[in-house]
């Protein structure tokens, strides 16, 4: 399965290929040399918007993929276009979209309290990342997501 590295300006590809199952680091601090070498070490792909450091990485033999539109569904054109990568609906393999860890199927009782009453009345199926706790269920944030998939005809 890919990997990815994506760069600065597309944390929303990032999100999104944390949530479609794919292993996705996002570079907000750290600086490009260091994002080239752990791609390099990982066997990442990177994703930049930028030419220049699609060029350093043709240079130093990592794989990049250069992006160059803003719109998030014909981003993940590109990706299933050029990658051939597989665009499911989640839940399978969702991973955390704030740190990339896998998430967990937990059942209600082990949630109650963590969440607002509402959603928890609800909602019958629930995830949490392994990681930082955050918790996930198929809610408007979901609905969001499935429909661009949709939209943008990659799923
Ligand atoms: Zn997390």
């Amino acid at each position: 399965m890919n990997r990815f590295y994506a760069d600065a300006m597309l944390g929303k590809l990032a999100r999104f290929l944390r949530f479609l199952g794919y292993d996705t680091l996002y570079r907000s601090e750290e600086s490009v040399e260091k994002m080239l070498e752990t791609s390099f070490e990982n066997n990442r792909i990177v994703l930049s918007k930028s030419k220049d450091i699609v060029n350093k990485c043709n240079k130093l033999s990592v794989k990049s993929l250069f992006i160059t539109t803003n719109d998030i569904g014909y981003q993940l054109k590109t990706l299933k276009d050029v990658l051939h990568l597989e665009i499911s609906v989640p839940p399978l393999n969702t991973r955390c979209s704030m740190c990339n860890n896998e998430l967990i199927e937990k059942n209600k009782q082990e949630i109650i309290g963590l969440i607002p009453k509402g959603t928890e009345r609800h909602h019958d199926r629930f995830w949490q990342c392994s990681s930082c706790g955050k918790i996930y269920w198929i809610g408007s944030h979901w609905k969001a997501i499935e429909k661009i998939i949709t939209e943008a005809e990659v799923g």
